[in-house]
């Protein structure tokens, strides 16, 4: 974590992008509780009236108050419930009556928290990855290949004629995997080398930033980074022309 905290860059952060929707929301909750039993935050914590949705987010209403000068403890606070005990899974907003969406501000949140440089390590060395690497384990382009080529080695010997293409121009189907696969899970690349080959399907990994589709910016709230996993995937689609694209994460 940095040490300082900038209330400008705070506000700058927040301000822009609490639109007309973020306003109502932040004014029109009526405190009604209907959004309690929905979240299992809530349920698990033995009720416990902090785990309330709409408590949840009142930190973005107290830090545009205060113009964003808080101080680190508060932040930790504000870390500690939208990294902690929200999960943004929206369950809430589905039972609140005007369709507040809590999950939405807790990201929100987590963005201009990770502006400020407070955000769950693992999280953040993973968008440093992706950033560096196009892939958020650090594999190298060339090891990817090297890792795919192995796989369809490794499977020639059970399935006779079995192959993984990679880069395959007008394939159907452009199937992307975790980047934990190649680093330490190759049995799944297997596994589902097996499903493609006994269904007949036409499919491709693509060999360069886009083969890995797990998105943990959005975690974090950093939309920029989330944005360039997601263009990344839709490039090489559109250059290798299939027709759809299979996410599993
Ligand atoms: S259900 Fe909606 S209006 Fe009621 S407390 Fe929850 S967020 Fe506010
Ligand atoms: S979005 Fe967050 S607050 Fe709402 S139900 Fe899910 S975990 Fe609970």
């Amino acid at each position: 974590m940095s040490e300082e905290i900038k209330p400008d860059e705070i506000v700058n952060f927040l301000k822009p992008r609490l639109n007309a929707r973020f306003k109502m929301w932040l004014n029109i909750c009526a405190r009604c509780g209907l959004c309690a039993d929905t979240c299992h935050y809530y349920t698990a914590h033995g009720n416990d009236p902090k785990m309330i949705p709409s408590y949840k987010v009142r930190f973005l209403r107290e830090i545009l108050k205060k113009k964003g000068k808080v101080d680190r403890d508060y932040l930790q606070k504000v870390y500690d419930t939208v990294f902690h005990e929200c999960n943004m899974c929206r369950r809430c907003t589905l039972y609140c009556p005007f369709g507040i969406d809590i999950a939405l501000m807790i990201s929100l949140t987590r963005g201009m928290l990770f502006s400020q440089g407070i955000a769950p390590e693992g999280l953040v060395k993973a968008i440093d990855n992706y950033k560096e690497f196009g892939n958020q384990m650090a594999v190298t382009d060339q090891d990817w290949v090297e890792t795919v080529e192995w796989v369809e080695e490794e499977m020639a010997e059970e399935l006779v004629g079995l192959k993984i293409p990679i880069d395959k121009k007008g394939a159907k189907i452009m199937y992307t995997v975790n980047a934990r696969e190649p680093m330490f899970y190759p049995q799944d690349m297997m596994e589902v080398a097996k499903i493609f080959y006994v269904a007949g399907e036409d499919y491709t990994y693509c060999s360069k930033p886009g083969w890995d589709d797990t998105n943990l910016a959005m975690f974090c709230g950093d939309v920029s980074t989330s944005k360039l996993i997601v263009e990344n995937t839709f490039k090489r689609a559109e250059e290798l022309e299939v027709q759809q694209v299979a996410v599993t994460e």
